[in-house]
């Protein structure tokens, strides 16, 4: 979530999302170059021709996961449009990102403000555990400002041939008939003049919801809502000598004091830190929970200046319904952050690309309609790819995040190299190195003798505290 999100990897134990045959087949094909190649037309393809022009598709919201459905869409052959209403939009996010998608989505080393390579652990009593020990010299956590992030990916997306639009999707008209278009309303703004919007209005094929947490493309459909976590965040000017402390580094604070089902986080960026916490079950003491995740972290951030103060939703856990007719959510519209790690952009980026393949493949390069199975095939590889993933990070947020003792037992298990070496590497590349048998049965153990210690010292404490 918050930032922290980022870290999947906390756990130590390791994700069973691993690549198939299959979709490291698919993943080499596509990725194996950073240039998107343009995915292939399928056979049997028996949607009508379009003709005298190619199929139009809006994405809505121009984020990670718009950015990147526009940006393959485009390279497609697909007439796209993308519908930002905020170009210079700075999205409350901690701006972590694993090492693949640096190379995955190409993205210039330029817009990542720090490589963060060590990690401190925090636990509720103040046991710092430090990880990063097992990674290799070129392997960092890039950590970006959103606002320079979203803005290379859209102005990439219009490099690409999509039309970037800057206006406020409003609302939808769903077609009257099978291959009729979607109507779309908007307020359109003139960013340089300043004027007062103008209603206007789109007609499209298909449409593409990337407009986040409050996605109106998903009221639109009806795809009904998610359970989700409030994050808040500072930006912190700290003095120089200060900041030298955080130069590569990042921490994570767990506890009830900083949150009761997430954590606490600090993390570097070019001239400041991000400070922030999140939660599900107790959102109006989010304040609370920031001040001490704050107090926390008060000798290493005392002095500074809060320059920016942020607060946004957090999905919890994937919508109802992610696809209806020709209409498809992706990133947090659909809702794909990771628990436990609370991690939303690098599947964002890849779920919005991943959808635009299926429509780019289904559509035969922009030259035939698509239809509600042509959309299904995103769903269907997203969730054979990842759907493990979400399940892991949810067992583990359950097990670990439910009482100090067990956050205790979750930080001593971090120190565990091969705990670090299993998480780092299922974070930062999406994948698993495969285990050692004998390593993962030593887990098993200590993770068992962990929770057994942290289960009777809250018995203990219950006792003092009776
Ligand atoms: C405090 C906080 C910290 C986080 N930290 C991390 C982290 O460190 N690492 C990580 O991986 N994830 C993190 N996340 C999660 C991550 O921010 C999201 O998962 C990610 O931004 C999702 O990308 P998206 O493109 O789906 O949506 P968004 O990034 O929300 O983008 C949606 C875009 O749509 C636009 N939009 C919305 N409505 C409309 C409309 N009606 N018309 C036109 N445009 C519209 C918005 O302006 C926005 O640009 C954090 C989240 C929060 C709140």
């Amino acid at each position: 979530m918050a930032s922290s999100m980022t870290f999947k990897p906390f756990t130590g134990l390791r994700q069973t999302t691993s690549l198939t045959p299959e979709s490291s087949t698919l993943f080499n094909k596509l990725h194996s170059t950073t240039t998107l190649t343009t995915p292939k037309i399928r056979a049997a393809l028996t949607s009508p021709k379009i003709a005298g022009r190619k199929l139009r598709v809006a994405v809505i919201g121009g984020g990670p996961a718009g950015g990147s459905a526009a940006e393959t869409l485009a390279k497609g052959g697909v007439e796209t449009f993308l519908i930002e209403r905020k170009l210079d939009n700075c999205k409350p996010c901690g701006g972590a990102i694993p090492l693949c998608m640096v190379g995955e989505f190409d993205l210039p080393l330029d817009i990542i403000d720090r490589k963060v390579t060590r990690m401190k652990m925090i636990s509720p009593s103040n046991v710092a555990v430090d990880i990063g020990q097992t990674l290799k010299p070129h392997e960092y956590i890039g950590m970006v400002r959103r606002e320079v992030l979203d803005a290379y990916l859209r102005e990439r997306a219009a490099g690409a041939g999509a039309t970037v639009i800057n206006g406020l999707f409003l609302k939808m008209e769903l077609p009257e008939a099978p291959e009729a278009p979607y109507k779309l309303h908007y307020t359109a703004y003139d960013a340089k003049s300043g004027a007062a919007g103008q209603k206007k209005t789109l007609e499209v094929d298909a449409v593409i919801g990337a407009d986040g947490a409050n996605s109106r493309v998903a009221k639109s459909i009806s795809a009904g809502d998610y359970e989700y976590a409030i994050a808040f965040q500072e930006r912190i000017r700290i003095p120089d000598s200060k900041m030298q402390y955080y130069e590569n580094l990042a921490e994570m604070y767990v506890g009830d004091d900083v949150s009761p089902d997430f954590y606490g986080w600090v993390f570097p960026k070019c001239d400041h830190v991000a400070v922030g916490t999140g939660t599900v079950t107790h959102k109006s003491d989010i304040k609370k929970f920031q001040l001490a995740t704050r107090i926390r972290a008060m000798d290493k951030i005392e002095g500074g200046k809060i320059i920016r103060v942020e607060a946004h939703p957090i999905p919890e856990h994937p919508r109802p319904r992610r696809v209806l007719d020709r209409v498809a959510l992706v990133g947090d519209a659909a809702g794909y952050v990771t628990k436990c790690s609370g991690e939303g952009i690098y599947f964002a980026a890849k779920s919005g690309r991943m959808c635009a393949e299926a429509i780019v493949e289904g559509s035969g390069n922009g030259s035939r309609m698509v239809d509600e199975s042509d959309l299904r095939r995103y769903l269907e590889k997203w969730d054979k790819k990842y759907w493990p993933t979400y399940k892991v990070l949810d067992v583990l947020q359950k097990v670990f995040y439910r009482s100090n003792p067990a956050r205790e037992a979750f930080v001593e298990m971090c120190a565990d190299e091969y705990v670090q070496k299993m998480t780092f590497d299922s974070y930062l590349y999406k994948t698993v190195a495969p285990g050692n048998p004998l390593d993962d049965l030593r887990l098993a153990i200590r993770t068992v003798g962990s929770l057994v210690r942290a289960y009777g010292l809250r018995r203990e404490m219950e006792k003092i505290e009776a």
